[in-house]
């Protein structure tokens, strides 16, 4: 028999790092540089055909306009069984953010078990000449990140790739 599966997946990270392009190019395949701030919170849907007895509706929460602010309510990160946590490669400011918002998740949610939300680490607008990342690999295992990609919205680079591995840690704790 088909199993179905409605996961609640978080995008967050600051204010212009690409959180709403990366759901754009994934769930609509498209990119624009124009993206009105959206007002309030925006999910997409997903369906991904996972394999012939799994279909796993991916919810994509978008934060709209509140990263200003620094955190999200409660409300936001209620139910995640997962995150994406972004910064734009070209703004170290939105590096240092990261562990801000990987400590927001967190606080504000855990698995019914207890145990913390997988969060994978996208460093995004890789189609931007970058210098030099900082050292990602080391970032993730002591920080508790599943793992990292270097993303682009704009070239399609990674995304994918991203969320299926975000989507096989979920699997993993159901
Ligand atoms: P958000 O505030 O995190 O939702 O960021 P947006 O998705 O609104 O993107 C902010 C700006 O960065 C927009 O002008 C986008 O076109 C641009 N942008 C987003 N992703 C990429 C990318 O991968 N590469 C480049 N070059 N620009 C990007
Ligand atoms: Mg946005």
């Amino acid at each position: 028999m088909q199993q179905e599966h409605l996961f609640k997946v978080l995008v967050i990270g600051d204010l212009g790092v690409g959180k709403t392009s990366i759901i754009k190019r994934y769930v609509h395949q498209i990119f624009s540089q124009h993206y009105r701030a959206t007002i309030g919170v925006d999910f997409a849907l997903k369906v991904m055909h996972w394999d012939s007895d799994t279909v796993i509706r991916l919810q994509l929460w978008d934060i709209a306009g509140q990263e200003r602010f620094g955190n999200m309510t409660r409300v936001y990160y209620r139910e995640a069984v997962g995150a994406l946590v972004v910064f734009d490669v070209t703004r170290g400011s939105t590096f240092d953010a990261v562990l801000k918002w990987k400590d927001d998740l967190d606080t504000k949610v855990t698995l019914s078990h207890g145990k913390p939300v997988p969060a994978v680490l996208l460093a995004n607008k890789s189609d931007q000449a970058v210098s030099q990342l900082p050292k990602l690999d080391t970032f993730c295992r002591e920080n508790g990140f599943v793992r990292w990609f270097d993303t682009s919205a704009k070239e399609n680079t990674n995304i994918e790739a991203a969320v299926r591995c975000l989507v096989e840690q979920i699997l993993a704790n159901e």
